[in-house]
């Protein structure tokens, strides 16, 4: 247990599947105790506890909803104190409700506006006031090509992942004296549960490397943003996405 408090602390939203999990493996691996949030399902959390142990990782499961602020911010005080620290904080929760605008109801709008962009606030807020404090600390969330491509049927999501590009940038440009780094990933289409349904072989025609991408490769350019070698950026959104400008 010692040991393990030495270690630095990272915390992935949406961690039981898809690409947080890869993003909870991946920082694990690089060395840091990982607190792997998951939302209903528990066994799939379980499952990537696992996945970060058998990679010589070590972390813990935690379930909460990030749209419940109250909820968070006592979690977020909770890891603070157990653990002593919070160094890097993914939000990657997300969810999608597609559909044409004209036909779009209020719920489907609120979901995905409360998850992406409100969730962004729920997190964020309590998790820099910890990082202020330590005058260090870095912030990567998991944003979308479709906050700067008119993706059609995504009016919410498009608008609710621009929102968090925009938020990023600011936040960055407010922390930047105080050794908080905050950055932004924006992955193209990449092979999770999200996207089971999407035409993938009529996207694969829009996409300059011809296929969809990994999780994987995605939790390597959030890692990179988490650690040192990127400690000249902020404020940065970088795109994941196989060459689509
Ligand atoms: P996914 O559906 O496999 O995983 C999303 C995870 O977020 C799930 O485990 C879900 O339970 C969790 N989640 C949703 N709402 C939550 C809440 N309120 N509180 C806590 N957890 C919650 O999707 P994914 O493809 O792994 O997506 C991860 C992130 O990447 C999302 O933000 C998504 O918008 C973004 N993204 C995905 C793609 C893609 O092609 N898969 C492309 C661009 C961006």
């Amino acid at each position: 247990m010692k040991e393990e408090r030495d270690k630095q602390v990272a915390i992935v939203t949406g961690a039981a599947r898809g690409i947080g999990r890869a993003i909870a493996v991946e920082l694990a691996g690089a060395g840091y105790y990982t607190v792997i949030n998951y939302r209903s399902d528990l066994e799939a959390a379980e499952k990537t506890l696992q996945l970060v142990t058998e990679s010589g990782g070590v972390g813990e499961i935690y379930g909460f909803d990030i749209r419940e602020a109250d909820r968070v911010e006592e979690v977020v005080n909770d890891i603070a104190e157990r653990l002593g620290r919070i160094d890097v904080l993914v939000n990657n929760a997300g969810i999608i409700k597609d559909g044409l605008f004209m036909m779009m109801d209020r719920e489907s709008w609120q979901a995905v506006i409360d998850t992406s962009l409100n969730g962004f606030y729920n997190m964020t807020r309590p998790v820099i006031e910890k990082m202020v404090r330590a005058r260090s600390g870095s912030i990567v969330s998991i944003s979308s090509a479709s906050s700067m491509l008119p993706n059609r049927g995504q009016a919410n999501y498009s608008a609710a992942k621009a929102g968090l590009n925009a938020a990023s940038r600011v936040v960055a440009s407010e922390v930047a004296r105080l050794g908080i780094r905050v950055n932004v990933v924006a992955p193209g289409l990449i092979e999770t549960d999200m996207i089971a349904d999407a035409p993938k072989d009529h996207i694969k025609t829009l996409i300059p490397m011809a296929r969809i991408g990994r999780p994987e490769e995605v939790a390597k350019v959030v890692a990179f943003l988490c650690s040192d070698a990127a400690s000249y950026m902020t404020g940065q959104i970088l795109s994941v996405n196989g060459g689509m400008c």
